[in-house]
């Protein structure tokens, strides 16, 4: 496996690749690998030659509000993981190669960006839509693999990919789920046990609610209800909604004509927790 941390590195590997004529899957991701990252590396060997991992902790995506130097590290447990994965590169630029002094371009994209996470977390998206873009020119890879866990940042990704047509295929993944339910996230690590025994409410409430809309109970009553199982639970919800699948624009109905998904994000604790369910 082959870790690049500079730029010519990163082209002189790719470009090697191609030469050999190997098609290249990207796996974004900020480190603090768990299973999840893993099914990402799994489906780009599904669907490529061979597989880039990416680790990079990008400031853009953090507000002033969030603590960047929380988030959680280690270099050398992800290393071993992308190696017995399979993974083929590792792509680890220091913040100072990503954005280097002077950097002024930022990307923003409109449409699924809006609400929900866009919403309590300004700033957010543009900074992945930013860290993105450069990654897929950084790689010139063929498909990138994202995990549907991140429902709204995969649409973001894949309008910008869209819009500004670069020539790559946004793969989606399914969410690695623990047995009870739980979303695997690098962020569970900071639930104390009693909110890690808490923290299953979430998929089960949010399954709950697209059993009851299915079944045609009216939406508004079928989300407040969730709403309010949250909250007995121990939960503060950011937001529990049924949406567009792609928009993420808000339903108030249950949609005829195309996929809808159910997106959430509650607090417990000090952890936020993020998931989504198709409907
Ligand atoms: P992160 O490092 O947390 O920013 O995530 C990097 C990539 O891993 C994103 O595409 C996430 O959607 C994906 N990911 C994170 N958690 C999971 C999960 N539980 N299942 C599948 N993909 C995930």
């Amino acid at each position: 496996m082959q870790i690049c941390r500079d730029l010519p590195s990163l082209r002189a590997a790719t470009a090697a690749l191609r030469a050999a004529g190997k098609r290249l899957a990207l796996v974004p991701t900020m480190g603090a690998l768990h299973e999840g990252h893993i099914s990402l590396v799994a489906a780009g060997r599904r669907v490529a030659d061979a597989v880039a991992a990416s680790i990079f902790v990008n400031p853009l995506q953090f507000n002033p509000n969030e603590d960047l130097s929380r988030y959680p590290r280690d270099e050398e447990g992800d290393l071993a993981k992308l190696r017995s994965a399979g993974c083929d590169l590792v792509w680890m630029p220091p913040v100072e190669a990503m954005y280097p002094p002077g950097s002024a371009t930022v990307i923003d994209v409109a449409g699924p960006s809006a609400g929900w996470e866009g919403d309590a977390r300004p700033g957010h998206f543009r900074g992945v839509a930013t860290v993105c873009c450069k990654l897929f020119q950084q790689s010139q890879a063929d498909v990138a693999a994202f995990g549907e866990k991140d429902w709204q940042q995969l649409q973001v990704v894949t309008r910008m990919a869209a819009d500004l047509d670069i020539p790559i295929r946004i793969l989606p993944v399914p969410t690695v789920r623990e047995a009870d339910g739980l979303a695997l996230s690098s962020r569970n690590r900071f639930l104390s046990p009693a909110e890690r025994a808490t923290a299953p409410v979430l998929f089960r409430t949010m399954t709950a609610a697209a059993g009851a809309i299915l079944r045609g109970t009216a939406v508004a009553s079928a989300l407040a209800e969730g709403d309010a199982t949250l909250r007995a639970a121990g939960l503060v919800p950011d937001y529990f909604a049924l949406v567009e699948a792609e928009t993420l624009k808000p339903l108030a109905a249950r949609r005829a004509d195309g996929p809808m998904r159910l997106v959430a994000a509650a607090r417990l604790g000090t952890v936020r927790l993020l998931d989504n369910i198709p409907v």
